[in-house]
């Protein structure tokens, strides 16, 4: 079995603080985003001696840091970015929020400055080997699963990036790790010149953040650039029954060892499942792990816990090691969370499904016949890929939010449709259509902030319409 932590070589000696301010001394910086990631870029360029500037769109009172950042140094251009192209910034940090099309950033880079994403900065003056977990879903279960194998096994993992601590801080405060596993969004992948994570996991490559890319084609290859600066001694740990993904990995992926993995067929190299073990071959060795020894449900997260036992492996945990934390872990609130049963009636909590491709995986995973709440601010997907689906499992869709007449439009034919005003009716019409046996089903395919701050909030009212039924 592949066990190669003792060949990673450490790419530093522990001086990534001391690095980062020997390069960044003096930098004229621009911090474009001021949510969590942008500010902590901006106290990091800060303390290593760069002039630094920070931009948003939002009005002054809606950034609460502003005050801090000016008690740094920090100069702050609130409520939009004129002028600042003028300025000599050679230094672009973005935010995973801010479209990389923005006028003032394409200025920036005709006048040369370097345009990077948090997570490039952070990666070059990170001395531990860095485990990069990307996909359209699944992503912080499997960073976060991935953290916990590390940690039950005793080694010293960072777990962060798109997803908790932002990977600057990591070098900000001068913190130890064995690994850093980092949470990657496509955005941060936009952007990246030298990252290159030692294991690169990509989980799924469905239609997501259309509103944003060029076309569907343009946010696939985005993602690839995980493995573009691979070599022979990093991993690339991808989904090969993701046809994207498959047909990619066909036509050469990068330099880096391919561990594939799918859930369906056998797999000579790789990881498969029969349903009842996921079994590792590797090396004509083999190696097996009960489904029934995972906590985590579902075939979705099947994938997942495949994409960590890879991961793991190639960092040198044991099997018995894995398997321990697979028993424990029992996955993350608003990703197909069982709330409760009320009248034979199960009601689960997928706030988190904001995409297609996430309402995909969880009808496929559920028997049906389910009551699906769906809608919200569309991503520019188009429903009708889930017609067979919903037709066969969707006894009734209760649509809410500015969403609600594209899905109708698109799904409407195939199942019963009724609108919602507010996500308290969709609960309270749910549960008087739903019979003994039926699951009603958050999974909204759409992100929330036509009604919500963000998916906690609306899987946290879901909650608690549901229990107050
Ligand atoms: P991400 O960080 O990529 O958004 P999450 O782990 O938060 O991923 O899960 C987001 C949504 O995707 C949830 O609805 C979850 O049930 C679903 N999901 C999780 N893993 C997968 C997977 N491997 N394939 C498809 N959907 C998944």
């Amino acid at each position: 079995m592949t066990t190669t932590a003792e060949n990673i070589a450490p790419r530093g000696n522990g001086g990534g603080l001391k690095r980062a301010k020997e390069a960044l001394s003096g930098r004229r910086a621009l911090v474009v985003g001021l949510a969590s990631t942008g500010l902590s870029a901006a106290r990091f360029l800060k303390k290593c001696g760069a002039v630094v500037t920070a931009t948003d769109s939002k009005p002054l009172k809606d950034i609460p840091a502003a005050g801090e950042l000016n008690a740094l140094g920090i100069e702050v251009k609130a409520g939009g970015h004129e002028g600042l192209e003028n300025l000599g910034f050679d230094l672009v940090i973005v935010s995973p929020g801010v479209p990389h099309g923005l006028k003032l950033l394409c200025d920036l880079r005709d006048l040369g400055a370097e345009v990077i994403s948090d997570v490039e900065l952070a990666y070059r003056f990170i001395d531990a080997p860095v485990i990069a977990i990307a996909g359209t879903n699944g992503k912080t279960t499997t960073t976060t699963l991935l953290g916990e194998v590390l940690k039950d096994a005793g080694k010293k993992a960072f777990v962060g990036g798109n997803i908790g601590t932002p990977a600057v801080e990591f070098v900000e405060r001068e913190m130890e790790a064995d690994y850093c596993v980092l949470e990657i969004s496509s955005f941060h992948l936009e952007t990246t010149e030298r990252f290159n994570p030692h294991v690169g996991v990509l989980l799924n490559i469905t239609e997501d953040h259309l509103d944003r890319y060029r076309d569907f084609g343009h946010y696939a290859e985005t993602k690839f650039r995980l493995f573009r600066n691979q070599t022979a001694s990093d991993y690339a740990v991808v989904n090969v029954n993701d046809p994207v993904i498959a047909s990619r990995v066909q036509k050469g992926l990068g330099k880096g060892r391919i561990i594939p993995f799918s859930v369906e067929g056998e797999l000579k190299d790789g990881l498969s499942c029969n349903g009842a073990e996921i079994i590792f071959r590797c090396s004509e060795k083999e190696e097996r792990y009960p489904v029934a020894d995972i906590r985590l449900k579902g075939l979705h997260n099947i994938e997942n816990v495949m994409a960590v036992i890879a991961a793991a492996r190639v960092l040198g945990v044991g099997r018995d090691e894995i398997l321990a934390t697979l028993k424990r872990f029992e996955g993350l609130p608003h990703r197909m969370e069982f709330v409760m049963e009320r009248n034979g009636v199960a009601y689960i909590d997928d706030s988190k499904g904001t995409n297609i491709g996430s309402l995909m995986m969880a009808l496929r995973g559920l028997k049906g016949p389910v009551i699906l709440i769906a809608g919200g601010v569309d991503k520019g997907g188009d429903y009708r890929v889930l017609s067979s689906l919903v037709k066969e499992k969707v006894a009734l869709m209760v649509l809410i939010g500015e969403a609600r007449f594209k899905i109708k439009e698109a799904l409407g034919a195939v199942t019963g449709t009724v609108m919602a005003e507010s996500l308290k009716e969709a609960v309270e019409v749910s549960e008087k259509n739903a019979k003994a046996g039926d699951t009603v089903l958050l999974c909204p395919a759409c992100s929330s902030f036509d009604m919500f701050r963000n998916y906690k909030e609306r899987g946290d009212k879901f909650k608690g319409f549901v229990r107050a039924l």
